[in-house]
């Protein structure tokens, strides 16, 4: 089994947890609204097109916004590894555990398991995408299997490998529990940290560590989070 891609999955299911309740997987947060994760997939796979020069009639030579583009992909894979969660439990097919061997064993995942990187043209790397939103729309079954292995496609059209996705998923799933956990809804969270905003900071701790785990990035933030709420 991959390890990242377990990590990946434990790591969204926390997030999930905290977020919408422990039931959220019966498709219900706990606040009693509707969880839809198909139309969350579908809706950030436009955001993806805007990172392109999709219009006939504006800006039409205009080059793609690849940063964009990879922080689009890495919001999409949060909403396709929230759907295969609760896909599992709805119908039995088992835990996290269960589905992260299933995805380490797809042969898509073989081509992000690479160091080089490149990008497509974005013709194709908007059909990839349009490919993943028809999946997200269907009314029948769902293909999940399907759904991921176009992900992965995408995933390295876009100039991500597996070491790319995961820094950019962990740092932003870890940036998102420290924000909550100092009180981004109740607005009292400061976003910029002396002139950097919190996301270069995180950013920056990754670079300088390699090989840091989440629950030292987190503590990485509290320590520089302290320091200047002390100062
Ligand atoms: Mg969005
Ligand atoms: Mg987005």
């Amino acid at each position: 089994m991959n390890d990242k891609i377990l990590l990946m999955l434990q790591l969204q299911n926390q997030l999930n947890n905290a977020t919408n309740g422990e039931e959220w997987t019966k498709g219900i947060t706990k606040n009693g609204k509707k969880i839809n994760w198909r139309r969350c997939i579908y809706m950030e796979s436009a955001e993806m097109i805007d990172s392109f020069s999709w219009k006939h009639w504006k800006n039409i030579d205009k080059e793609p916004d690849w940063d964009n583009m990879q922080i689009e992909v890495v919001d999409v894979w949060h909403f396709i590894m929230s759907l295969a969660i609760e896909n599992y439990s709805q119908t039995l097919r088992g835990g996290i555990e269960d589905l992260a061997i299933v995805i380490s064993e797809l042969s898509s995942i073989e081509q992000i398991l690479t160091n080089s990187t490149s990008f497509a043209s974005q013709d194709k790397v908007m059909q990839k995408v349009e490919d993943i939103m028809r999946l997200s729309l269907d009314k029948g079954e769902l293909q999940l299997e399907t759904m991921i292995d176009d992900f992965f496609d995408l995933t390295i059209m876009c100039g991500l490998n597996l070491n790319k996705l995961y820094r950019l998923y962990v740092g932003k799933n870890i940036l998102n529990q420290f924000r909550q956990d100092n009180g981004y809804k109740e607005g009292s969270y400061i976003k910029v940290w002396d002139g950097e905003e919190d996301n270069v900071v995180m950013k920056r701790i990754w670079e300088e560590n390699g090989d840091i785990k989440p629950d030292m990035l987190y503590k990485e933030l509290v320590k520089a989070y302290h320091s200047l709420i002390k100062s």
